[in-house]
């Protein structure tokens, strides 16, 4: 018998609802995996016991009526601690919000818990969701629970890490350049960055806002997608919220991939991309034409510019976004004899080194006089990725590569080199300049025994064709919610 925290989503909600277990039992069983696990792991910022516990409780007593909240109902959640959650402590991984109690939830997190989800707790993640490892928390690091000596990649690394290890059932991620996506590959889970503006950006702490998303981490690509109706609706607290219909993606899994038209990205089959990875990626993609979907090999050009565009664009939004924190309104405060010597001092003492060295580069990139050859460079690269995309659609329905070009790296081994930490992104940045949804799904491990992502990326609005894919790729993978070996000690628990 192993615990129900190794229970899928789909697994636990069925369980619940035919009074197999309590969601008392099963948020006792998550807890306790993060007890096994935490002072290895690190993925939390904050475990929430005590409104974990009221919730859980809350969710048994609709249970003995008979009765559900809504598809989460009962399941144990981790929310990425840039999202506010009321009355619970908010920091984004950053020193300078240390200690900010935020008095609303995020309309992602309002959705979560409107479908009766137990939120455990807030993960840690790289300041302001700025790098590739989570070693750029302002609160140490977390760990990745297939090798304790590497990173679980970033920025959403403890949201990957807590779910891989079963000390969270689902959680949710952000993505800006591919911290939803690159954490889950490293990590073994699934994680998926939706069409922007599908979920609410409204209470995620922005980062670089045309660029942020939402996005579900989980263990199966049917839990992404349970996750994803959940959080996915029009928000007239966000201005970027998208207006049309928003379908039910369920039916999708179940379609297979016979007449769909794959596109392998040539520019991301090659150089830079680790061996294994490659190999792992071309037997996904040979078990897709079994499946009877067409391959073919799609050039997008600009994939070469697109790390660079991305690397100005986000930093100049970053420099507009943070400058908020100026010790008045929300965390630390740092005084001084005037209020600039006072902002100074607390930007100083608050901000870590990489974010500050965004704020830096952001702020030169968007300055008189270097505002064209920068920003205005960049924004013209991001138009012909989107065109690159636009083109390369009309003949194939979805585009395929590797989630990350290298598996999970030491901890350590790359933090004195931003640019090697940069590079790391260059399969998942395009979508984000071009606001479309992508998926990563764990398919094999590597000669260590790291996990291996494999990514599928679709034009806006295409997430049913998107999760046709992840469906299939993740049966022919026969991945199998396989669990990493520092939780398989407790599998007889
Ligand atoms: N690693 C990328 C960066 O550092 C992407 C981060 C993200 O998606 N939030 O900017």
């Amino acid at each position: 018998m192993s615990s129900p925290a190794d229970l899928t989503l789909a697994e636990a909600a069925a369980a619940l609802r035919a009074g197999a277990l309590s969601a008392r039992e099963l948020l006792q069983a998550t807890l306790d995996r993060a007890l096994l696990t935490e002072a290895e792991l690190h993925a939390f910022l904050t475990i929430d016991h005590e409104r974990a516990r009221a919730a859980a409780d809350a969710a048994d007593e609709v249970l003995a009526r008979g009765e559900t909240t809504g598809p989460l109902h009962g399941i144990p959640v981790a929310v990425k601690d840039n999202m506010v959650t009321a009355g619970v402590e908010t920091t984004a991984g950053s020193q300078i919000l240390a200690g900010y109690i935020p008095p609303y939830d995020a309309t992602a997190v309002t959705a979560l818990k409107r479908a009766g989800a137990v939120i455990v707790g807030k993960t840690n993640l790289d300041e302001f969701a700025m790098g590739s490892s989570t070693e750029n928390s302002g609160y140490g690091p977390s760990a990745n629970p297939w090798d304790t000596g590497r990173v679980p990649g970033g920025s959403s690394g403890g949201s990957a890490a807590a779910v891989a290890a079963g000390s969270a059932m689902i959680a949710l991620g952000s993505d800006t350049g591919g911290s939803i996506r690159q954490p889950a590959a490293l990590c073994g889970v699934v994680g998926m960055k939706p069409t922007y503006g599908l979920v609410s950006r409204y209470g995620l702490i922005a980062f670089a806002s045309s660029l942020d998303q939402i996005g579900p981490i989980s263990r199966t690509v049917e839990d992404a997608v349970t996750t994803l109706e959940v959080i996915a609706g029009h928000d007239p607290l966000d201005a970027t919220s998208y207006r049309g219909e928003y379908p039910q993606y369920r039916s999708s899994l179940e379609r297979g991939v016979a007449g769909l038209r794959v596109g392998v990205v040539t520019e991301l089959a090659g150089e830079g991309i680790s061996p294994d990875v490659l190999s792992a990626c071309r037997s996904v993609v040979d078990s897709l034409a079994e499946a009877g979907a067409t391959i073919s090999e799609v050039s997008l050009p600009s994939m070469e510019y697109a790390l660079s565009a991305y690397y100005l664009i986000a930093p100049a939004e970053c420099s507009a976004n943070l400058a908020r924190f100026d010790g008045v309104r929300y965390g630390l405060r740092v005084e001084g004899a005037t209020v600039e010597e006072m902002t100074a001092r607390t930007r100083a003492a608050g901000f870590g080194p990489e974010v500050t060295r965004r704020i830096l580069l952001g702020t030169y990139a968007l300055s008189a006089g270097y505002y064209d050859a920068f920003y205005g460079q960049a924004q013209k690269v991001r138009t012909l990725v989107i065109q690159d995309f636009t083109k390369a659609y009309e003949g194939v329905d979805v585009l395929v590569s590797p989630t990350s070009p290298m598996t999970a790296f030491e901890l350590g081994s790359r933090t004195e080199d931003p640019l090697s930490m940069y590079l790391v992104d260059v399969c998942t940045i395009p979508s984000n300049l071009a606001g479309a949804p992508s998926i990563s799904v764990p398919v094999a491990l590597d000669v260590a025994s790291l996990p291996i992502g494999f990514q599928i990326m679709a034009p806006a609005l295409g997430e049913e064709v998107l999760f046709r894919v992840a469906a299939e790729v993740e049966r022919a993978s026969g991945w199998n919610d396989r669990r990493p070996p520092l939780v398989e000690a407790d599998h007889g628990v």
